[in-house]
């Protein structure tokens, strides 16, 4: 028995029970995954965390599910490592990374929520799910309805990046290529849910989905000693994972397994795609829909689900929400990669530019601790880096030509 009670609407409070619905029947407002959060105090202390399993189920009893996950056993958990040589680079002092470059099993964060999503798409006893995507929900959804045997429909605009698609097809799920941007794609999506009751996971299973890039916050908490950062930069897409985040970290702070800290939030997107953003800037948490123009394809939502709810997670912080163009997006990346060894994909760069703006403008304080939200892999998103990297003719295998090409000795001076 887990400690989900019901959901609750964001707006108008009203309440429901456990179920694949997908938005408040009076006001269309997002539900809202609630616990018993009392007797989560009284019968779940902290060093019990500690003793289990790296993966995101050490937090299971602050998921949504009733019993043990169907798929993404081994998921979450990664690394959480100081950066001080980009550290330095930014003119910042305490640097870290959260890598889910690194997850499992298909390298971005939506690994965690697509575990929570199918987890309980069983539970509810749907065979058929599927997703509308930018690109590494498809990776994921597709990996893990393979792991758990559901049949997979999965929804794509048709400008992705090819790796992108491999990795979806790969798994035998069915990929649906729409000629269209993904706000058109999850129109789609959401009529198909209703008509055909399947498990969409960010559709009707959304409530659910969302809960699991809670994980997210709990383990950057649990991996700097139980404590929370005074910084973090999130990169945003339809606005979910920084909300969730700002979720976890109060309900840590609930539970008393932190010492209460107001961490301040930042939201970070391609200037392509920056709905959220621009909202932010000026102040107001209402969304004006963008048509997304922009290298950074995992980001581009031109209407947000969660916008609204994101401006106000950044604002109510005191923290900023910042873009950047595309080709800061690939100095950030490479920025990344040569200081710090880590490849991530364009949401990556997005977060690393917009964190370098952030501490040039003054409003990100260099002195704090600051952690960056690496939720992407660099090998998926290759053709957006590509071009950019100088490309050497090959040589003869000869020390001599070696020599003079590499490190500028003619054969006379090498004698
Ligand atoms: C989906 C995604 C995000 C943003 O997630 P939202 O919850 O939709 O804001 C960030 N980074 C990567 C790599 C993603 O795939
Ligand atoms: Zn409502």
């Amino acid at each position: 028995m887990g400690y989900l009670t019901q959901l609750r609407c964001r707006e108008c409070q009203r309440t429901y029970p456990v179920g694949p619905i997908a938005a408040c029947e009076e006001c269309w407002a997002p539900l809202e995954a609630v616990y018993d959060y009392d007797r989560l105090r009284a019968e779940l202390p902290r060093d019990v965390i500690a003793q289990r399993p790296p993966t995101m189920w050490r937090y299971r009893e602050l998921l949504p599910l009733n019993g043990d996950p169907c798929v993404g056993g081994s998921t979450g958990f990664t690394p959480l490592v100081p950066a001080p040589r980009l550290a330095r680079a930014l003119g910042a002092r305490e640097v870290y990374l959260k890598n889910d470059a690194v997850n499992f099993p298909t390298l971005s964060f939506k690994d965690r929520v697509v575990a929570v999503a199918l987890s309980k798409a069983r539970e509810f006893g749907f065979d058929t799910v599927g997703c509308s995507s930018t690109g590494n929900l498809a990776n994921s959804v597709a990996a893990q309805a393979a792991r758990g045997g559901f049949k997979a429909y999965i929804f794509v605009p048709d400008n992705l990046e090819p790796e992108k698609i491999t990795a979806t097809e790969i798994y035998g799920a069915t990929l649906v290529r729409i000629r269209g941007n993904y706000d058109q794609v999850n129109r789609l999506c959401s009529e198909i849910a209703q008509k055909y009751s399947w498990g969409m996971v960010n559709v009707n299973l959304r409530s659910y989905y969302s809960e699991g890039s809670k994980t997210f916050g709990y383990e950057v908490a649990e991996q700097l000693g139980w404590r929370l950062p005074q910084n973090i930069v999130v990169p945003m897409a339809g606005g979910s994972l920084i909300t969730k985040i700002h979720k976890a970290f109060r309900e840590l702070q609930q539970l008393g397994w932190v010492e209460p800290l107001a961490t301040k939030f930042f939201g970070a997107q391609a200037t392509g795609c920056s709905p959220i953003t621009t909202a932010a800037k000026k102040g107001s948490p209402e969304i004006q829909p963008q048509k997304p123009s922009t290298l950074v394809k995992s980001l581009a939502i031109g209407n947000p689900a969660d916008g609204y709810y994101a401006v106000k997670t950044i604002l109510g912080s005191g923290g900023a929400g910042e873009d950047a163009l595309d080709e800061e997006v690939i100095e950030g990346i490479r920025l990344l990669a040569e200081t710090e060894g880590v490849f991530a994909e364009t949401a990556g760069g997005v977060t690393v530019a917009v964190a370098k703006k952030l501490i040039e403008q003054g409003r990100l304080n260099r002195d704090e601790s600051i952690v960056l939200a690496i939720t992407g892999n660099g090998l998926k998103t290759l053709s957006a880096v590509r071009d950019g990297l100088p490309t050497t003719a090959a040589i003869r295998p000869k020390l001599a030509e070696f020599e003079e090409h590499y490190l500028g000795l003619t054969p006379a001076s090498v004698g």
